[in-house]
């Protein structure tokens, strides 16, 4: 390993010593190990805009292709003020071992813009997309990095990037981009299917360790897309949902919580949405959620949510990281050691890349399926992956997390070691 790949910010050696770990175990050579902890391209880039009042500002963006032995590079563009080089990296590779994970021909990228998005208004952040889209066009593709929304962006953001693409390629290119509006090229089911996904494992992860779901207790952190959906699917195979809790706090009902009603209940809500107030359950805090004696519990909202301070009261016996890097790693090996099944946000939240992957064989196609085969089709990978990472984890004798690194750094390794080395 050179010394100046540890010359990163503090996201992405958190980034590397998972990976160390990893590499270790799987007696990884130095030369593709070297490789491996390399990003392929970062590349920063100025964006002047002309704000509403007229003066000029100069927004810096980021576009980085942590690895795209795979294939195309995929990963989100974020819009918010702390962005930086070092997080975009460390996302990019853990897209990278996401993709790899899922078993999509898709290498790891990720994008990102410092900026403030709610102060801007449509028509600067639309000015905005558009030159940092123009900026990077000689980097993305359909065959090269095909970009999704991420934080503070969604799919208008996501025509805009279709459109000012387009338009430097003289064509209409849906496949440059996912996420985007169903009249553009966007795909059935992709709405639902990170929670689809983070069900399916649930369901899975219930088998191996021994209870039924159909009637098993399940408590859930955040009630927006993945947290609400997950619920909703969980309870439609016979899970008893007892408590959603969100950014203003929380609702229990051991009888089990009306999912669609709750759903509607928040939906109806215009601004700042919650469940709090909901009527037929009890009040409930965030601190609370963790310490409930449920089956399953599924953090859904933020990151570093389970830590030292909480992961001691949780009862669960089943983990399932809807969101990205909801729980520290001393609070991980906390849980392992007392048994926990903790099933990692690289293959818990998988399905959302997976359902990406979808679009953008259906653009490529330009053939669109019914929202049945993206459902159907997205079952099939997310126990293929469940399985493999499970193996995985019986035949090291590791925790969850550490086998899905383990699967994915061997899918890029053995690929990079079958192309060889170029010049
Ligand atoms: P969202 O914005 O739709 O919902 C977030 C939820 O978290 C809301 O209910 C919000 O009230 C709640 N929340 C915010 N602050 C909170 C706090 N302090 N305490 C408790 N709850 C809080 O977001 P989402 O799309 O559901 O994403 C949730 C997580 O899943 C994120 O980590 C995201 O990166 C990850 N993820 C999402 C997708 C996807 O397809 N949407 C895919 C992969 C990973």
């Amino acid at each position: 390993m050179s010394a100046n790949r540890r010359d990163h910010g503090s996201i992405f050696r958190a980034m590397l010593q998972e990976f160390d770990a990893a590499a270790r175990i799987l007696n990884l050579e130095p030369g593709i190990w070297k490789i491996l902890t390399h990003p392929k391209r970062q590349v920063t880039v100025s964006c002047p805009v002309q704000m509403d009042n007229g003066e000029i500002e100069v927004f810096t963006g980021y576009r980085v292709q942590y690895n795209i032995t795979l294939g195309p590079g995929k990963g989100g563009i974020r819009y918010h003020p702390d962005v930086s080089l070092d997080e975009v990296t460390a996302l990019a590779a853990w897209m990278t071992w996401k993709c790899a994970v899922a078993h999509i021909p898709f290498g790891g990228a990720k994008g990102g813009v410092i900026c403030d998005p709610s102060s801007m208004s449509r028509r600067e952040l639309e000015a905005l997309t558009r030159r940092y889209i123009a900026e990077i066009i000689d980097l993305i593709g359909p065959e090269k990095d095909v970009p999704a929304p991420d934080v503070n962006t969604n799919e208008q953001i996501m025509a805009w990037v279709m459109d000012t693409y387009s338009m430097h390629v003289g064509h209409t290119s849906t496949a440059i981009v996912t996420g985007k509006p169903l009249e553009l090229g966007g795909s059935l089911g992709r709405h639902e299917a990170t929670g689809r996904g983070v069900m399916i494992v649930a369901r899975e992860s219930a088998k191996h360790v021994g209870f039924d779901i159909n009637g098993a207790t399940v408590a859930v952190q955040g009630c927006g897309n993945v947290g609400s959906i997950s619920a909703k699917l969980l309870a439609q195979i016979g899970a008893k949902i007892v408590a959603v809790t969100d950014w203003n706090g929380g609702v229990y009902n051991a009888a089990g919580l009306d999912l669609p009603k709750l759903i509607d209940y928040v939906n109806d809500q215009r601004e700042q949405r919650s469940v709090k107030g909901f009527a037929g359950a009890e009040p409930l805090t965030n601190e609370q959620l963790f310490t409930l004696d449920v089956d399953v519990l599924i953090p859904a909202a933020l990151e570093n949510q389970i830590t030292m301070d909480n992961a001691p009261a949780i009862r669960a016996k089943v983990v399932i990281e809807g969101a990205n890097g909801p729980t520290t790693p001393d609070a991980h090996q906390h849980l392992h050691q007392r048994g926990v099944f903790v099933v990692p946000d690289i293959l818990a939240n998988s399905a959302g890349v997976t359902a990406s992957y979808f679009e953008w064989v259906q653009d490529r196609y330009g053939y669109f399926w019914t929202e049945k085969d993206v459902n159907e089709r997205l079952e099939m990978k997310m126990c293929e992956a469940f399985n493999a990472v499970l193996q995985t984890s019986l035949k090291y004798h590791v925790d969850m997390r550490m086998a899905a690194y383990i699967v994915a750094i061997d899918r890029v390794a053995t690929v990079t070691r079958m192309r060889g080395m170029y010049a």
